[in-house]
């Protein structure tokens, strides 16, 4: 599974394309990435969780990516989302798109990073994601995406956005 800052800064910065180049500034605002960030690192609550219900009930059970890593949930804000939309609340529409994204984004990163088993929970409960090692790169990873967005930010002259 990925680290925590290449959940949050991975889906800000997706999340900050999107908002330069598909949508206006003035429809996308800047808080909604900040929701988005913490709606793609928001799965890993069953971390603490998990502590909590240890230290509560004593056992060692592990819960991280389990539920909260299902599919289920950003198919929920992406619905909440589109009813929102079809009632004309772009707002609450646009809070929910971002959340549904954000919390995606995460189940695909905790994917490409070597997966578990949960992700289409309660249908199916199979680990489909491909093996291949990348998390032990994953400090790397981690700074090479902050040093790229830095560059991309810079070179569009785009700093100011964040100060
Ligand atoms: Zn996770």
């Amino acid at each position: 599974m990925a680290l925590a800052v290449t959940h949050v800064i991975l889906t800000i910065v997706i999340l900050d394309l999107f908002r330069h180049y598909v949508f206006k500034k003035s429809k996308f605002p800047r808080y909604w990435l900040v929701i988005g960030g913490i709606a793609g690192l928001f799965p890993d609550i069953d971390i603490p969780l998990g502590w909590v219900y240890n230290f509560l009930t004593g056992s060692a059970i592990t819960i991280h990516g389990m539920f909260t890593h299902s599919i289920v949930f950003p198919a929920l804000f992406l619905a909440a989302g589109l009813i929102f939309r079809y009632k004309k609340n772009s707002k609450w529409a646009g809070i929910c798109f971002v959340i549904s994204a954000g919390w995606f984004m995460h189940l695909i990163l905790d994917c490409a990073f070597g997966g578990y088993k949960e992700f289409i929970w309660p249908f199916f409960i199979y680990n489909f994601c491909p093996q291949w090692g990348i998390h032990q790169y994953a400090i790397h990873i981690d700074a090479v995406i902050l040093v790229l967005w830095l560059i991309h930010e810079e070179v569009h002259k785009r700093i100011k956005d964040y100060i």
